[in-house]
């Protein structure tokens, strides 16, 4: 009858009724999250075109969680775990074939976890669908009290919070950090990291407490833009992904040094031969040329000298120095301490450059191949980034320098790793297959 009167009118059922592009009832929740599944297969489907490591840039920043955390903010999406285990399955895929990286279910559970805590940032919708949902009511309870006068909104924020503490077991979030998900997941990522470092053998450790560190994670955050040098080949993102997670980098080989590599890739960051060492230390240091006039009585010279003074009237001489974060003399320092490697470096430069001290404010740069920087280090990027700040009048610059070195190290540690292969880099046509295969 009705449509007679109104045969234009559209007629909407329980399971698709939306507003603002979100299911108002129960009914339409599993639908819109399977239609979005759907939506980011076809997109993720379009990041093949593009080199690698933009399509990783891209499938982190845009196409997993921020293109479902609205509807896991509106709606309640937590309730349907199978939808959102079905969401993570394609980014997961995706990420694997992107990277040709395999991503067991070890490798997965790393990659999955925010980048602070030593992951790739693709954060399962799974685990933050409660968080996110939780957050969002309770951000809204006082204002949506304040309209309908019942405390249907303030009972429901407690049952999600109950929900939450029973699925965590962890205690919830203090009452005035509840509307900020950041402080619901932060719990659940703590947990997951701890978890898998108690769980860890001595090079994972190693591992995980330098894939967490601020400086070996910047290359993540850097947009892969090849006029900034930010853009990593695809064999090179291959393999620093790997490294991240601990992923196998290559089939177990003889080194064109005669050494074993195995399937990590170890010791091409410690090989006399690999080319990508001379070329960190190369990119990393800003002088061509050591400079004349510092040589401390053996022939050795650090590796560059400001032209004016740069502290107490005094100019600035730097060494730049990489050590592997998994070499046996530090592991046992850095399966403790991220960037201890470094640091111990950094004491050793100092006391080569004693005698200078008294005429050069000397400032030893250690870095370590997964990209962790010592403590003298970090304190000299933290002084001159701010001095670049004060010049080009962006307070970003400092962050761009740190991606560009977080980058360079990568980079060069991919290199290093590569560089074991013989065989491949004396017959570029075999170099050449090796590399396309991995876009495949
Ligand atoms: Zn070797």
């Amino acid at each position: 009858m009705f449509m007679e009167v109104a045969p234009d009118m559209r007629v909407v059922t329980a399971d698709k009724l939306e507003l603002l592009g979100s299911p108002l009832l129960a009914e339409a929740v599993e639908g819109a999250l399977m239609k979005k599944v759907g939506q980011t297969q076809v997109l993720a489907d379009q990041l093949g075109i593009l080199p690698t490591h933009q399509a990783i840039f891209l499938l982190k920043n845009c196409l997993s969680l921020p293109k479902l955390l609205y509807l896991l903010r509106t709606a309640e999406c937590w309730q349907y775990p199978d939808a959102l285990q079905k969401f993570d399955e394609t980014i997961r895929s995706k990420a694997e074939q992107l990277t040709n990286v395999s991503m067991t279910n070890t490798v997965w559970e790393q990659a999955a976890l925010p980048t602070r805590f030593g992951g790739l940032g693709l954060v399962k919708a799974a685990d933050v669908a409660l968080a996110a949902y939780a957050s969002s009511l309770h951000g809204v309870a006082d204002v949506v009290h304040s309209i309908v006068r019942s405390n249907s909104v303030q009972e429901k924020c407690t049952r999600l919070t109950e929900a939450w503490t029973s699925c965590y077991t962890a205690d919830a979030p203090r009452t005035e950090n509840r509307r900020f998900q950041s402080a619901w997941t932060a719990v659940q990522h703590t947990r997951t990291a701890t978890r898998m470092l108690e769980n860890a053998d001595v090079i994972t450790r190693a591992r995980l407490l330098a894939a967490s560190s601020s400086e070996s994670r910047a290359w993540l955050a850097a947009l892969p833009v090849s006029i900034f040098g930010n853009l990593l080949e695809d064999a090179h993102l291959r393999i620093a992904v790997a490294r991240r997670l601990g992923a196998p980098v290559c089939q177990p080989h003889v080194c064109r040094c005669g050494s074993t590599v195995d399937s990590l890739g170890h010791h091409g960051l410690v090989c006399k031969l690999a080319k990508g060492r001379h070329g960190t230390h190369a990119v990393l240091n800003a002088a061509t040329k050591e400079p004349s006039g510092l040589d401390r009585g053996d022939g050795k010279r650090p590796d560059g000298v400001t032209a004016f003074p740069w502290r107490n009237g005094k100019p600035l001489v730097w060494d730049v120095t990489v050590a592997d974060t998994f070499a046996q003399t530090y592991i046992g320092h850095t399966s403790r301490v991220p960037g201890s490697a470094a640091e111990v470096r950094e004491n050793q430069k100092l006391r080569k450059y004693d005698g200078l001290a008294d005429r050069y404010v000397v400032q030893p740069l250690a870095f370590e191949t997964t990209g962790t920087f010592g403590p003298l280090t970090k304190k000299f990027f933290k002084d001159l980034s701010r001095k670049i700040c004060e010049c080009s009048g962006n307070p970003r610059s400092g962050e761009f320098l740190r991606q560009r070195i977080s980058t360079e190290i990568q980079r060069g540690s991919a290199v290093s790793v590569l560089g074991t292969f013989n065989e491949m880099r004396d017959n570029e046509d075999v170099f050449l297959a090796f590399r396309l295969a991995d876009r495949e």
